[in-house]
């Protein structure tokens, strides 16, 4: 499984963990120092600074959170249906399989009419716009 850790500030990729021991969290001492100044800023602010890792790996990301000086890894939140639908939109694949799972529910009937019935129209004002567009050939 490949793995992709990447620094919370910069985004950058994280050097090649060496031997056992705490994870690393940040790309350099240039952004672990920022960050640092970055949470003391924000205390003596008096506002909430949380930084959030994301480990990407290709079958499921990781979430870790750091309080202080320790490492978590949590259980990352669903996102709400807003969110999921602007996640969905951003990939063509995962709008895909929105769209024939659909098609196979409206195939099975289990698509119900009464919980479903502003996605069926949703789904004929789609049909509708492809062919005026000149999508549908
Ligand atoms: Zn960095």
């Amino acid at each position: 499984m490949s793995e992709r850790s990447v620094c919370p500030r910069c985004h950058g990729q994280l050097p090649a963990p060496e031997g056992k021991g705490r994870r690393r969290l940040w790309c350099s001492q240039k952004c672990r120092r920022a960050a640092y100044e970055e949470r003391r800023a924000a205390r003596s602010g008096a506002i909430g600074l949380r930084v959030e890792r994301v480990v990407e790996r290709v079958e499921k990301p990781v979430w870790c959170v750091e309080y202080r000086d320790r490492v978590v890894e949590v259980i990352p939140p669903p996102p709400d249906p807003t969110q999921a639908a602007a996640i969905v939109l951003t990939s063509p694949r995962a709008c895909r399989v929105v769209l024939d799972s659909l098609t196979d529910a409206a195939t099975l009937g289990t698509l119900h009419r009464s919980e479903h019935g502003a996605t069926v129209r949703a789904a004929a004002r789609l049909l509708t716009a492809l062919r005026e567009a000149g999508l549908l050939t």
